[in-house]
């Protein structure tokens, strides 16, 4: 018999006490940015990895009590790298301003980029939140390690949420800097073209074989059994392509009619993210066979 799926509960209960630098591991220090929305949770985290020596992850929004509280948690140390784990604006806006500040190089997975080209007359829905402009001094790519100040970082390419997503693995603990792929609270947002479901689960893939089991998002509190919690995650978004072909089968053809069924009452500016999301199980089901797209102007009809 097969074993119950894991059932997925979401950890709201975060108190990120903002602009403060707070220790989550010895070489670990978390500054959370005045940011928060619907979209960010309780705002953007902020790291800062090493001691004597430091790289900074994620940056987070160019707000100036932000950039205070980040100057202050850095206290005149050096900042070997600044590292993104993707350049979405809410992690990326302070970059390039703190990079000539601090006379730092700035490392992430490569220029803001499509996960497809963009079809005719499509438009990527959340394009004015990407960071098109920022270039990187160093691209990072998959299974590279890096060292910052007696901490190795190990590089593991996470698409899906967008696709230069990259997560950080502190070698020799348990500590996984997952960004946005994974999050306690709430499902992450995948957003087509920006992102990919189909890499999104592949990724979703790749940490769990990675070993690492705390896993410590971009917002919100750390997951302590990361992998639970991840599997939880992976079969949650399983029973949504389930969700949406049986929506399909009961007569809903459009995308707003399988986000009306999924997703029965929820406030506007949810089934905004609601309808991408369905967006991209749609896709993702297409891809694999499972349903069947045409593309008119004026909408997607979807069929089995
Ligand atoms: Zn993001």
């Amino acid at each position: 018999m097969a074993s119950p799926a894991p059932t997925l509960s979401f950890d709201t209960a975060f108190d990120p006490q903002t602009g403060r630098p707070v220790q989550v591991a010895p070489d670990l220090v978390r500054v959370t940015a005045p940011n928060a929305s619907p979209y960010t949770f309780t705002g953007t985290n902020s790291f800062l990895i090493g001691q004597e020596r430091l790289a900074l992850v994620d940056p987070g929004p160019a707000d100036s009590l932000h950039l205070a509280a980040l100057r202050q948690a850095i206290d005149g140390r050096r900042v070997d790298a600044i590292i993104l784990t993707h350049t979405h604006k809410d992690h990326s806006d302070a970059a390039a301003q703190l990079a000539r500040e601090l006379g730092a190089p700035l490392w992430f997975g490569g220029r803001h980029r499509l996960s497809r080209p963009l079809r005719r007359f499509e438009r990527n829905p959340i394009r004015n939140s990407c960071d098109w402009h920022l270039v990187p001094d160093r691209v990072l790519v998959d299974g590279d390690r890096l060292m910052v100040d007696k901490t190795r970082l190990e590089v593991i390419a996470t698409p899906g949420h967008c696709a230069n997503h990259l997560a950080f693995g502190l070698v020799g603990t348990p500590i996984l800097l997952t960004g946005d792929h994974v999050m306690g609270w709430n499902s992450t947002l995948v957003s087509v073209p920006d992102g990919s479901m189909a890499d999104y689960f592949a990724s979703l893939g790749r940490v769990l074989a990675s070993g690492y089991r705390y896993y410590v998002p971009a917002h919100g509190g750390p997951i302590a059994d990361g992998p639970a919690y991840g599997k939880a995650l992976e079969a949650h978004r399983r029973q949504r392509n389930s969700q949406i072909i049986a929506a399909v089968s009961a007569g809903a053809h459009s995308v707003p009619a399988i986000t009306g069924k999924l997703y029965p009452d929820v406030p506007l500016a949810i089934k905004v993210a609601a309808r991408m999301t369905v967006m991209a199980h749609i896709e993702y089901l297409e891809s694999s066979g499972a349903l069947r797209v045409s593309r008119r102007p004026w909408g997607l009809r979807v069929a089995l």
